[in-house]
Formats: structure tokens, C-alpha cells, sequence
């Protein structure tokens, strides 16, 4: 699932190669993951050009003149960039065919993310309701919001309306750094762990954007994980401690983190899958 990271360096791809190119044809191969939140078909961008590429948390929203397509790729959405001679994969859903020769491709294994064409931003679901990015919240900001919730820690993290932009795998890599049990409930953390969770947020989040813009390049589909310390490294030894890393399935996802850097007791149900 790309996370803020991934989508911040995929943007700036795209704000550099897409944007002003203009969209010679729209072809919409499989419209279960297009919903046009206006009277227009997504084919009547044919002949305008994107004017800016942004991002706000896990969505990539692409302007045009007074309107906006805007990219949820959830669980296995893609973009590919490519040229239009290149093979579709089978799961293509939608490709803007752009000037010169060069395809934006719309791809998702699962059919879970969803494309919407929008006038209003605040029509698209679940987009009014997202905090402020990860990355421009302020300590006084966080530690306030934080107030508001009293779940598992990874469960804050990942919420949201807490933080926008941390999904699963950051927020693995976020505890690990800040060395917080991930399924802390947040009443019981303390000040200091406060403080270490937010500048691990800041480093986290700001350190994988610098290693994926080093190493993306136009391969926007590709979704670079290897350097992660703990996320997807269950049964490894723990780059701190050398500990084996734990794997849990619990609240219906997949858990990383280390038992001896990150201790605590779980209460509720889960099962361990390593460690
Ligand atoms: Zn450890």
C-alpha cells in the first residue's frame, strides 16, 4: 500500500513529467474503479492538460481547469508511466494516453482504489475528514490531537483523521524508531514517549522520502520497501538488538516490531505468526 512517502516522491515524478503534457485519450478499460463525482465523463479531459500534480495524504490529486482527478490507490493501486507501445498488464484499469508517446496507467490487483473526477475536493470520501499531514503538524498540534484518542498506538497512527499520510508500514517503522509498543494504549503513554513517537514520525517519514527519491526514478509502480527496518522483516533480527523480529496478525493486519526494543503486554486478541 503506498504510504506518504511513496506518493510524495511519486508526485513530484509526476508534477515534473505529466503536468502541461497534453491528454490525447482517456481509456477507461474497466470502470469499476472510476466514479465521476460530476455530470462530466472521465474522457472529457481528452485534449486538456494537467496543471499541477499534489498530494494530500494517500490521495494524488491531479488539477485541471476546474477540476480535479484524484488517485485513492488503497490496498494495490499503481501508476505506471510508460511508453504507449508497452504491454498493459491485466489488471489495467485506466490509461491517459499523453502526449509524445507516453502512457499514465492506471493498475490495482485488487480493485480496491478508486479514481474520482471532482470538482470539489470535499466530495471525494474520506478526504474533509483527514488531519493534518504527518509532516506539517506541529508538536503542540500533535500532542492536543492525540488527546482525542485512546487506542492502540499503531491504531492512532494509522487513523487517518489523527495524521494523514501513515499506513501500516510507517507506522511499524515509527514505533520501532520511537521504541513504543505498538499496541500501547495511548492514556498510557508517557510524555517522553510522546516526544519520541513525533520525531520519529518527522525522521521516518522524511528519511524514506529522501532513500525512495534516490532510487524511484520513473518507476513509479514500483513500491520500495527492503530498506524498512521492521515492516514485512518478521523472523529477522532486529537492526538495534538483534532480537528476532515479531509478526503478529491482530485488529485484522499485520503487525512488525521488536519484543525487546518495543515491550509491552497485549490485551485482546492476536495471533503470532513469528516471534
Ligand atoms: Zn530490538
Amino acid at each position: 500500500m503506498p504510504e506518504l512517502p511513496e506518493l510524495e516522491v511519486t508526485k513530484e515524478f509526476l508534477q515534473e513529467h505529466v503536468v502541461g503534457r497534453r491528454i490525447e485519450k482517456v481509456e477507461v478499460l474497466q470502470p469499476i474503479v472510476v466514479r465521476s463525482l460530476t455530470d462530466l465523463e472521465f474522457t472529457s479531459l481528452e485534449g486538456q492538460a494537467f496543471t499541477e500534480v499534489g498530494r494530500r495524504g494517500k490521495y494524488l490529486i491531479f488539477s485541471l481547469d476546474a477540476l480535479y482527478l484524484v488517485i485513492n490507490p488503497m490496498l494495490s493501486g499503481r501508476l505506471y508511466f510508460c511508453l504507449s507501445a508497452e504491454r498493459r498488464l491485466a489488471k489495467t484499469f485506466v490509461i491517459w494516453h499523453l502526449q509524445s508517446g507516453i502512457d499514465l496507467r492506471y493498475v490495482d490487483e485488487r480493485q480496491m482504489g478508486k479514481i474520482y473526477l471532482t470538482p470539489d475536493l470535499s466530495l471525494v470520501p474520506g478526504f474533509a475528514m483527514q488531519g493534518p499531514e504527518a509532516l506539517e503538524v506541529t508538536f503542540e498540534a500533535f500532542k492536543e490531537r492525540l488527546k482525542r484518542h485512546r487506542g492502540e498506538m499503531k491504531g492512532v497512527l494509522i487513523n487517518q483523521a489523527f495524521v494523514a499520510g501513515i499506513g501500516n508500514a510507517y507506522a511499524d517503522e515509527i514505533l520501532f524508531r520511537a521504541r513504543v509498543y505498538p499496541f500501547q494504549r495511548r492514556p498510557g503513554l508517557t510524555g517522553e514517549e510522546t516526544r519520541r513517537v513525533y520525531e520519529a514520525m518527522r525522521a521516518v517519514l522524511e528519511e524514506s522520502i529522501a532513500t525512495i527519491r534516490e532510487r524511484m526514478g520513473d518507476q513509479i509502480h514500483l513500491k520500495f520497501r527492503d530498506f524498512l527496518a521492521v515492516h514485512g522483516k518478521g523472523g529477522s533480527p532486529c537492526p538495534r538488538c538483534g532480537t528476532s523480529i515479531s509478526e503478529v496478525r491482530a485488529r485484522g493486519r499485520l503487525t512488525d516490531f521488536c519484543r525487546s526494543c518495543q515491550p509491552g503486554i497485549m490485551i485482546g486478541h492476536s495471533r503470532s505468526l513469528r516471534g
